[in-house]
């Protein structure tokens, strides 16, 4: 008796330990694929364009009488906070007739499955980035990863791809009824980064709303030139060329709000907390002294980088 109790131990503890990992996995999986985010409150920004993202990772609704725009997925675990975001503004996610994308990377792209699926909405990505987002596979496309591209073929790095209906070129417009926006090519980040320039009308004025695509260099031009050279001069070169126009082309946007696919960028929690001292809760975020202050950063960083090799 006391033999068998003595073996039986081991057997009681894998079990146990395997119930806990059963119930653990999952959680553990989900926070992952929400990579931290939390939910936000979504809010109107100005007119009819809407803040529905996470706590960091941005989603952006514009609303329109003949349907939705939803521009970025999020993370593959966080289209249910958009969604929810949607619904509390009084909007309906079927109603979401255009879904766009900011770039190809896990964090932005990974939820546009879920959300297209959800919505039945037509999927638009940038001839630069559309193969990524097709192989659901946003970080394959770094030059610089080198022996360390295998690591974007671990599931944990891949989401689930959607279905491309439209690829555009640089200076695309997308309508759906009255809203349109138009498609500046701002390629570093990724080949096919996109930003995105519309209008929106508040009140008696109209505000040209721009979303920049993100500036960092990819991960592996941090590494130093002779790496970047090492994993293929000719993307390093192209890749330098592409981020120089990108600052050019976001600097001669008049853009009087400003938004980027990280909340923390543009500083989406203080204008949400500005709005209720503000008189008109639009006004913290009319900020073109920010937008030029981020692009300054961006390249002041990147000329740091460059510079140092
Ligand atoms: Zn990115």
């Amino acid at each position: 008796m006391r033999y068998l109790a003595n073996r039986a131990w081991p057997v009681i503890l894998i079990g146990v330990l395997g119930v806990a990992a059963a119930i653990l996995y999952p959680k553990w999986r989900d926070a992952s694929n929400r990579g931290g985010q939390t939910y936000a409150e979504p809010f109107r920004i100005a007119g009819n364009f809407y803040y529905v993202g996470a706590s960091d990772t941005a989603a952006f609704l514009l609303t329109g009488p003949q349907g939705h725009v939803l521009i970025d997925g999020g993370l593959p675990g966080t289209p249910p906070l958009i969604m929810q975001s949607i619904a509390e503004l009084g909007f309906k996610i079927g109603d979401v007739k255009v879904l766009l994308n900011s770039h190809a990377h896990f964090d932005h792209a990974g939820g546009l499955a879920e959300l297209q699926k959800a919505s039945g909405a037509q999927l638009w990505i940038s001839d630069g980035d559309a193969d990524i987002v097709a192989a659901g596979n946003g970080n394959a496309s770094d030059p610089f990863l080198g022996p360390l591209r295998f690591l974007t073929y671990l599931t944990i790095l891949k989401y689930p791809a959607p279905r491309i209906d439209h690829r555009f070129k640089d200076g695309a417009t997308i309508r759906l009824g009255p809203i349109a926006l138009t498609a500046h090519i701002t390629p570093g980040h990724t080949p096919g980064c996109t930003s995105w320039s519309f209008p929106v009308r508040d009140g008696d004025r109209e505000l040209l709303v721009v979303h920049a695509c993100s500036l960092d260099p990819p991960t592996g031009l941090s590494f130093g030139s002779s790496v970047g050279a090492d994993l293929g001069v000719g993307r390093y070169a192209e890749i330098r060329a592409g981020l120089e126009r990108s600052f050019r082309v976001l600097r001669s946007l008049p853009a009087d709000i400003w938004v980027t696919s990280h909340a923390r960028q543009f500083g989406r929690y203080r204008k949400f907390l500005e709005r209720t001292e503000a008189k008109n809760p639009v006004d913290p975020f009319v900020d073109r002294a920010g937008y030029l202050a981020y692009i300054d950063n961006a390249e002041a960083e990147y000329r740091e980088l460059i510079g140092s090799r």
